[in-house]
C-alpha cells in the first residue's frame, strides 16, 4: 500500500496567496488531514512576560506573515511540505490568569497533538511555554540538547519571587533534568545584565554562550561549527526567541535589545544545522502591536520555514 501524498496549500498561481485559508502558509488544518509529520501549533499566551505584553497575538500574526512562503527552499534544496504532511494544529486554549495551569495546559496540549504528529514547531506566545514543551520532548527522547536563540539567557531563578516566567524556563528545565547539559548553547546573547554573576551562574548550569559579537567577529560558519560540535548526534530542541534579531529586523517583541543578529544571519545559522537530530522547535516572543510593516511577523514566519525545511530533510533521511 502506498501512502497518500501530502496535502499542500492551494497553488499561489491559482488562488491569490492573500485569499486564505487562514492557516500557517495556507497549509491544511491538522483535523482536515488527520496525521502529520510536522504540526505547526500556536500558543497564544503572554502572562509570563516581564516587560511589554502582547505575544498572545503572536500566532495569528505569524500566520498572517506566512502567506508569501513558497513551496521550494532553494538553499536547503527541499520542498518542506512535500516530503511529509505538514499541517496547522491551530491554537491551544491556555489560561491567561493562572501560569501554573497554563503550563500544564501547554504540556497536555502538546502531548495530544504529538499523538497524531511526528514533531511540533510551536509559535508563541512568550518564552514560558518552552518549559512544558521541553517536558514533553524529554519524556519521549530523554534529556535533549537545547540550542537557544535569544538576546537573553532565560536562566534567571525568579522574578518577584515567581519561578515560572519568560525569563526562567531554562533554569527550571535544568532543575527538572530535561536538558543534556554540556551540549546546550545560547546563541545571540547580548545586552545589559543584572550582574556578572548572571553569566557565571549560567555557565555553572552547563550552557555555552555564542554572543552576537562572536557571530560578528568569528563569522556565521565558525558559530555553526561550535554549536554542531557541542550538540553532536544528540536529540536537539531549537528554541528561538525572536528578540535574537536586532530590533531593526524584528521590532515587534517584548524586550528588545540593540545589537542583534540580522534575519539573514539567523537564516544562515539555521541552514547550517542540517544533519542535526532536531526533534522539535519553537519561535516565541512575537508581539505584533510593536511591529512595523510586518517586519517581525514575516521574519518569524520565515524562521518557521527554515525549521520546516530542516525537519523535512531529517524526515527524508529516515
Ligand atoms: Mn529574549
Ligand atoms: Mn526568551
Amino acid at each position: 500500500m502506498t501512502a497518500e501524498p501530502p496535502v499542500g496549500p492551494p497553488s499561489g498561481l491559482e488562488r491569490p496567496r492573500f485569499a486564505g485559508p487562514d492557516t500557517f502558509a495556507r497549509l491544511p488544518r491538522l483535523d482536515e488531514v488527520g496525521r502529520a509529520g510536522v504540526a505547526v501549533l500556536g500558543v497564544p499566551f503572554d502572562s509570563g512576560v516581564s516587560y511589554r505584553p502582547g505575544a498572545r497575538f503572536g500566532p495569528a500574526a505569524v500566520r498572517a506573515g506566512s502567506k508569501l512562503l513558497r513551496p521550494y527552499h532553494p538553499y536547503l534544496d527541499v520542498h518542506p511540505w512535500d516530503v511529509h504532511q505538514v499541517a496547522d494544529a491551530g491554537d491551544l486554549a491556555v489560561n491567561p490568569f493562572d501560569l501554573v495551569a497554563a503550563i500544564e495546559q501547554v504540556e497536555r496540549g502538546a502531548r495530544e497533538v504529538l499523538e497524531v504528529a511526528g514533531a511540533l514547531v510551536t509559535v508563541g506566545g512568550d518564552h514560558t511555554i518552552a518549559l512544558p514543551l521541553l517536558r514533553v520532548l524529554a519524556q519521549r527522547h530523554g534529556p535533549v540538547a537545547l540550542v537557544h536563540f535569544d538576546a537573553h539567557l532565560d536562566t534567571w531563578d525568579t522574578y518577584f519571587g515567581a519561578p515560572y516566567t519568560h525569563g526562567t524556563p531554562f533554569r527550571r528545565a535544568v532543575e527538572e533534568g530535561l536538558l543534556d547539559l554540556g551540549t546546550s548553547a545560547h546563541v545571540g546573547i547580548r545586552g545589559p545584565l543584572y550582574s556578572a554573576a548572571d553569566l557565571t551562574a549560567d555557565r555553572e548550569l552547563g550552557f555555552a554562550v555564542v554572543s552576537t559579537v562572536d557571530v560578528a567577529r568569528r563569522g556565521v560558519d565558525a558559530c555553526i561549527d561550535q554549536v554542531r560540535e557541542r550538540v553532536g548526534g544528540r536529540p536537539v530542541y531549537v528554541s528561538i526567541d525572536i528578540d535574537v534579531l536586532d530590533p531593526a529586523h524584528a521590532p515587534g517583541t517584548g524586550t528588545p535589545e540593540p545589537g542583534g543578529l540580522t534575519t539573514r544571519e539567523l537564516q544562515m545559522i539555521l541552514r547550517g544545522f542540517d544533519g542535526l537530530d532536531i526533534v522539535g522547535a519553537d519561535v516565541v516572543e512575537v508581539a505584533p502591536a510593536y511591529d512595523h510593516a510586518e517586519l517581525t511577523t514575516i521574519a518569524a514566519a520565515n524562521v518557521v520555514y527554515e525549521l520546516l525545511g530542516l525537519l523535512a530533510l531529517r524526515a527524508g533521511r529516515r
